[in-house]
């Protein structure tokens, strides 16, 4: 067997990214799975992105990862979620065709020019000296590899569990990966359990859609990548129906034969993404809860009804199902289920996704305690790249809280760990009125140019924006009004009598490119997506500066450095509780140790004098 650079486990979400960035990077790569059947897919919901997670999508996108084209050439629906909102908080999200997204990953996996793809389970790691040399496969092959990036989802040790039955699987009609698992736990790696879940399935032919409210698309879709002009396939619509007091005395009395309230799961779940008992139970006031009826694609009638995940018995979904309006002579072609499954606390990588025990295994997705498509692919990213570069001898490659959400995530898992699935919200970075979703590719794809991992199309379509952009801020710029001038565009600008320039008053509330045109006609050469763009550094522009400038103190912290092996017990002054966190963190920079909780600037100016001493008398 071909002695590979890369060896990715796992050809879901995280594992397909991982694989494409490797490849994409030069290194020999490996995907071994379970099915070839299976890349791709999607365990619950067919939709990609959402608030946070269409953050996510556009950074994977911006590093020429595959998830956002893919999502735009078999997405049925596209909704920009909090669209009134502002755009740093826009949610671009996109309803799937859930069989065509995953013919198109296998697709772009099969022809990836350096993937050799491996159809087996991995059942062993192999390991000399504290280094992975290879996997050893349930068939007894081996493969030997570099380095390996493991991205096995729900599948070590998975559990599903509807009411009193439990079944092991990975998820419903795949095998649990349990030898994994055992040889994980045998390595020494800090292992829990979380659990997650996912709702029956409907015949869509079954439905009184007339019954039910509409819920379409919107008129103008919203791509998910940067590459997209519009959506490739037909439209659909979706609807919306509510649970009620009906549903919810049903769910009451079978509480007790919930795999999750029965007393059968001792692990987390996502809190923000609860199961339809949880929600009843949780939220005893409200008579009703929302769910939308999600088409599964052009070519099947299953319908996914969001928002009522459940592991209640199979009897007990079919009846609160039918009190629901809408559903009440629904079929049920798939039960619901809950599944529990094992992962690996992230704090035991470091901030490239490798062992810290094991520098050249390397985790992504589910198996760091994470919850979604999204958030997997972006950790596949990290993980691939920085194989790569490993595998060729080159220092890792981080992301930051001030450049990107995928730095924020994987600086709150590595510093923080879990102790529920963890999921992007907009909530979790402070820098968020800069890390838009629209601005994406101006902070990434030049690093994707950068590693060699950015395609040609996608690098002229960033030149030719890049350079559109330019040339319109410097129109923009050059043309300036008196606040009389202003005004026969319907601006009202400040009594102080001075000039605005166009750019600036495009910070004005309601002010729109097309606003200005009626003061600057040669503004109408300026192209759609560009003015949209400017409108939004625009509107942004005073918080952007006061962010940047605090950004910058971050990055001056994350340079600082704090020695691998760093005694921290030895630090007379520091807490006995700061001590133990610090020791179990490990934080690599000041700035990490900045952020673990419970941290105070007294004891950050203890590790500062340590290091500049000991740097002092390196010096010396
Ligand atoms: P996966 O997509 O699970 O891929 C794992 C891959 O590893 C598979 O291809 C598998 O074949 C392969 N594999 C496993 N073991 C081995 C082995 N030993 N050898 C070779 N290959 C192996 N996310 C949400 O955001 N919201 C939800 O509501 C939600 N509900 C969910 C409900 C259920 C029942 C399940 C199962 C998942 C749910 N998810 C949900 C999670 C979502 O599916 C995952 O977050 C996402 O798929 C994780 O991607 P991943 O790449 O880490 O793993």
């Amino acid at each position: 067997m071909t002695d590979f650079d890369v060896a990715v486990i796992g050809g879901g979400h995280a594992g397909c990214e991982a694989a494409l960035v490797a490849s994409r990077a030069g290194a020999r790569t490996a995907l071994v799975t379970l099915s070839q059947a299976t890349i791709g897919a999607m365990s619950c919901n067919p939709a990609i992105g959402g608030l946070g997670k269409g953050h996510l999508v556009r950074e994977i996108d911006a590093l020429d990862g595959a998830m956002g084209c893919v999502a735009d050439g078999a997405g049925i629906q596209f909704r920009l979620l909090n669209a009134r909102k502002g755009p740093a908080v826009h949610g671009p999200r996109a309803q799937m065709d859930r069989a065509l997204y995953s013919s198109a990953m296998q697709q772009l996996v099969t022809c990836a020019s350096n993937i050799t793809l491996i159809e087996g389970e991995a059942a062993d790691i192999e390991v000399q000296n504290q280094r992975v040399v290879g996997m050893v496969l349930a068939d007894g092959s081996y493969i030997p590899a570099r380095c390996v990036v493991l991205t096995t989802g729900t599948f070590l040790r998975g559990m599903i569990r509807i009411g009193e039955r439990s079944i092991p699987a990975g998820r419903m009609g795949d095998q649990a990966s349990v030898r994994l698992a055992h040889r994980m736990e045998a390595l020494g790696l800090p292992m829990g359990r979380l659990k997650t879940g996912t709702p029956p399935r409907v015949d869509g032919r079954t439905i009184d859609w007339d019954a039910i409210e509409d819920q379409p698309g919107d008129d103008d879709p919203t791509m998910l990548s940067f590459l997209s002009a519009r959506p490739a396939i037909r439209q659909v619509t979706c609807a919306i129906t509510h649970t009620n007091e009906a549903t919810h005395d049903i769910i009451r009395a079978n509480l007790h034969r919930s795999a999750i309230y029965g007393g059968h799961f001792d692990s987390a779940g996502p809190r923000y993404c609860p199961s339809v008992e949880d929600k009843v139970v949780r939220f005893e006031d409200k008579s009703a809860h929302q769910i939308f009826l999600e088409p599964e694609g052009l070519s099947t009638t299953t319908v996914y009804p969001n928002g009522i995940s459940t592991s209640l018995p199979e009897d007990v979904q079919e009846s609160f199902l039918r009190s629901i309006k809408g559903l009440e002579r629904a079929r049920i072609e798939r039960h619901g289920y809950a599944i529990e499954y094992d992962y690996v606390d992230p704090r035991a990588l470091r901030p490239t996704l490798e062992l810290i025990a094991m520098p050249n295994l390397f985790l992504a997705g589910q198996i760091n305690g994470t919850t979604g498509y999204e958030e997997a692919a972006a950790q596949g990213i990290v993980a691939g790249l920085n194989a790569a570069r490993q595998a060729r001898g080159h220092a890792g490659r981080t992301f930051s809280r001030t450049n990107s959400y995928i730095g924020v995530m994987i600086d709150d898992l590595v510093l923080r760990g879990v102790s529920e699935p963890y999921r992007m919200f907009t909530s979790r970075s402070e820098f968020r009125l800069s890390l838009r979703p629209d601005n994406a590719d101006q902070r990434l794809t030049p690093l994707a140019i950068e590693e060699d991992i950015c395609s040609r199309p996608r690098r002229r379509a960033f030149d030719i924006k890049m350079e559109q952009l330019t040339k319109a801020r410097t129109i923009l710029s050059s043309c300036s009004a008196t606040p009389s001038l202003a005004r026969e565009a319907n601006i009202r600008i400040g009594r102080d009598g001075g000039r605005r320039t166009a750019l600036q008053l495009l910070a004005y509330p309601d002010v729109s490119v097309e606003t200005l045109i009626r003061v600057w006609p040669e503004l109408d050469s300026i192209k759609r997506g560009i003015r949209r763009q400017l409108e939004c550094e625009a509107r942004y522009s005073g918080y952007v500066d006061r962010q940047l400038s605090d950004a910058r103190d971050i990055d001056r912290s994350e340079a600082l450095r704090i020695p691998q092996g760093f005694d921290y017990q030895s630090l007379g002054g520091l807490s006995g509780e700061l001590t133990q966190k610090l020791s179990a963190a490990r934080p690599e920079t000041v700035g990490q140790a900045g952020r673990i909780e419970g941290m105070t600037p007294a004891a950050l100016a203890l590790i500062l004098a340590r290091i500049r001493a000991s740097e002092l008398r390196s010096v010396a």
